[in-house]
């Protein structure tokens, strides 16, 4: 016992403990893979990307038995290459939330409620909105100096597309703006 200096034995100790933790983490590593494979078990994998704000983070979903699962930040995606804001890590909540809206929500003019309404009832108001603000305001012709041109506009109506939105619906999109004949078609990251 005389042998042992103090900087041995703190030698000793720490190379014990650095021992036990070694140890400890690869139980640990082991334990979270065992769990990892459990997690994603019959599991279906989708990419889609976070709805919070115009940066459009990529992200994973895992689907089980027709149930969302999980929500993490896509490691391929060509922006944010996994990584997520805190909101983005967050939102797995909000597809469970109580609060969250599933249905088309209507309030009368006058009213100080909203009431649930089909989506064919919210489509069909909404298209007879567009058509009556689109004839009331249509532009057909404008005159410079004695000539006057066929223009064919409404201004009173504006598209705004977001980065969510897929080349596919942005395509969409850009023919309804131009089909209803408003020169107004936006991107909302542009803002
Ligand atoms: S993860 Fe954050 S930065 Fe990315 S889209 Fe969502 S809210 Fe925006």
């Amino acid at each position: 016992m005389s042998n042992i200096t103090r900087r041995s034995w703190l030698k000793m100790t720490a190379g014990g403990a650095g021992v036990t933790l070694t140890g400890f983490g690869i139980q640990q590593q082991k334990a979270y893979a065992r769990e990892e494979k459990k997690k994603l078990e019959g599991v279906e994998e989708f990419t889609t990307s976070c709805n919070f704000c115009s940066c459009g983070c990529g992200m994973v979903a895992h689907v089980k038995e027709g149930k969302l699962v999980n929500l993490e930040g896509d490691p391929d995606h060509i922006v944010s290459e996994g990584a997520l804001c805190s909101k983005g890590s967050a939102m797995f909540e909000t597809h469970y939330s109580e609060q969250r809206v599933k249905k088309p929500l209507y309030r009368a003019p006058g009213s100080d409620h909203w009431e649930e309404i089909s989506w064919d009832d919210a489509i069909t108001r909404i298209a007879k909105k567009i058509k009556e603000v689109r004839d009331k305001n249509w532009i057909a012709t404008e005159k410079e100096g004695d000539v006057e041109y066929k223009v064919n506009r409404t201004e009173a109506i504006g598209f705004m597309g977001g980065a969510q939105n897929t080349n596919e619906e942005c395509y969409l999109f850009a023919k309804m703006g131009r089909l209803i004949g408003t020169p107004y078609i936006e991107h909302q990251a542009r803002l």
